[in-house]
């Protein structure tokens, strides 16, 4: 039965505005995701009836509060597969690569290696480069083929015996390109290398399961997730978090703290420094739950219909570049218009009620990689209808105009 994406669609309040006198478009979800109802009112309902901070309260408002506060991690470890131990909450998918990157980091030597792949997001590049500076280990770079997949035999070529990490996105935020995590992962395993996949992008499109994909860490972000932001998810397997020292120092990390001596708690508390985002923890659970109760498979062919029909529409237009057509790839189109700065394009679309996204989308060695500067981006969700997708190509098409 086809994904109803009208019925969806009720659920999203600010969907119903208007943009410059038209009905709101929006194509920016690999930005951020819009909000359901049910997760701002999982979110008012907290602040309204059952809020205090958590841990170690004595009083019924802390505990309750506490109880959604963890309730929130254990529906994020289910929803991954994963214990509610493995996993952390941080500010982001970025906090949680730098956390990674600044533990691992304590204990690499100079000349151990990286590998990274070309299309990754700064967040999965900046916090390694951190690391280059600092300790002098080596970047390493797995190349991407002209229509945007990872070119997995010289990825393979890149391992060896001093490659230490591996981190590479799981699905691409420019290309939409998903990367064959399984076995990529296996192999970074051969070489005795531990894994990081950056799940921002590819958690929202497809169900993850960390255990089958046996990575060591696994990030994503709340709010590309439906949920809100300032709250993201480190999943990290037992030992691996184990092995790892605090990231920030505060209440709530510590086991004793002397004059002389300091203990710290086991994880995940001990990423966990000062009173953490409990309110969009909450958010976040309401949003894992909201989206546990969909049919996420019918969710990813409605959004890859959408991804086709604008693509097939476009067919003939040779004014137009797109970047990554990898096969499987997920419903993100990343593109160029002949003679037009990006920029551009994304403002004249603003006029229709139309919100992509453009510029380097923190991927310039990506957008290096493809030989230019920026790129225009749609990326479509669940609430994206065919009218929508429809109403894109026409006005991109007028958009053209302009530049033609
Ligand atoms: N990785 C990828 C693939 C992303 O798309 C993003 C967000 N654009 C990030 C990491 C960073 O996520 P956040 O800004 O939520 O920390």
């Amino acid at each position: 039965m086809a994904f109803d994406a009208e019925a969806i669609r009720a659920e999203f309040p600010i969907l119903q505005r208007q943009v410059n006198g038209k009905p709101l478009v929006y194509l920016d979800s690999a930005a951020s995701a819009q909000k359901p109802r049910a997760v701002i009112e999982a979110m008012v309902h907290a602040m309204e009836h059952s809020y205090a901070n958590v841990h170690r309260g004595l009083h019924t408002l802390a505990n309750e509060t506490t109880d959604a506060y963890e309730g929130a991690r254990k529906k994020i470890a289910a929803f991954i597969g994963a214990e509610p131990n493995e996993v952390v909450f941080t500010k982001g998918g970025t906090e949680a690569i730098n956390l990674v990157a600044a533990g691992i980091g304590t204990y690499l030597q100079p000349g151990d290696e990286i590998v990274l792949s070309e299309m990754e997001h700064h967040a999965n590049i900046v916090p390694w480069h951190f690391l280059r500076e600092r300790k002098g280990v080596v970047l390493k770079w797995a190349p991407i083929t002209e229509d945007g997949a990872l070119d997995v035999e010289a990825f393979q070529r890149l391992l060896g015996p001093k490659t230490r990490v591996v981190a590479l996105s799981h699905m691409s935020n420019v290309l939409g390109t998903i990367n064959p995590a399984m076995e990529l992962t296996r192999m970074a395993h051969e070489a005795g290398a531990v894994v990081l996949l950056d799940g921002c992008q590819a958690i929202v499109h497809k169900p993850v399961d960390v255990k089958a994909l046996d990575v060591d860490f696994y990030v994503f972000s709340g709010h590309k997730l439906y949920g809100p932001t300032g709250i993201g998810a480190l999943y990290g397997k037992a030992e691996k978090l184990a092995a790892l020292p605090p990231y920030q120092g505060g209440g709530e990390m510590i086991g004793q703290v002397s004059m002389d001596e300091i203990t710290y708690a086991d994880p995940p508390h001990r990423f966990e420094a000062g009173t953490p985002a409990i309110l969009e923890a909450i958010g976040f659970g309401a949003a894992v739950d909201w989206l546990s109760g969909l049919d996420r498979i019918a969710i990813a062919e409605h959004e890859h219909r959408l991804y086709a029909r604008v693509r097939e529409r476009l067919q003939g237009a040779n004014w137009l570049r797109v970047l990554g057509e990898a096969e499987g790839k997920g419903a993100i189109l990343s593109f160029t218009v002949d003679g037009a700065h990006a920029h551009d394009v994304a403002q004249i679309l603003d006029r229709y009620g139309i919100a992509v996204r453009a510029g380097t989308h923190c991927a310039e060695p990506l957008m290096r990689r493809f030989g230019c500067t920026s790129s225009a981006r749609a990326s479509f969700a669940l609430y994206n209808t065919e009218q929508e997708a429809d109403a894109f190509v026409d006005a991109l098409t007028k958009t053209q105009a302009f530049f033609s």
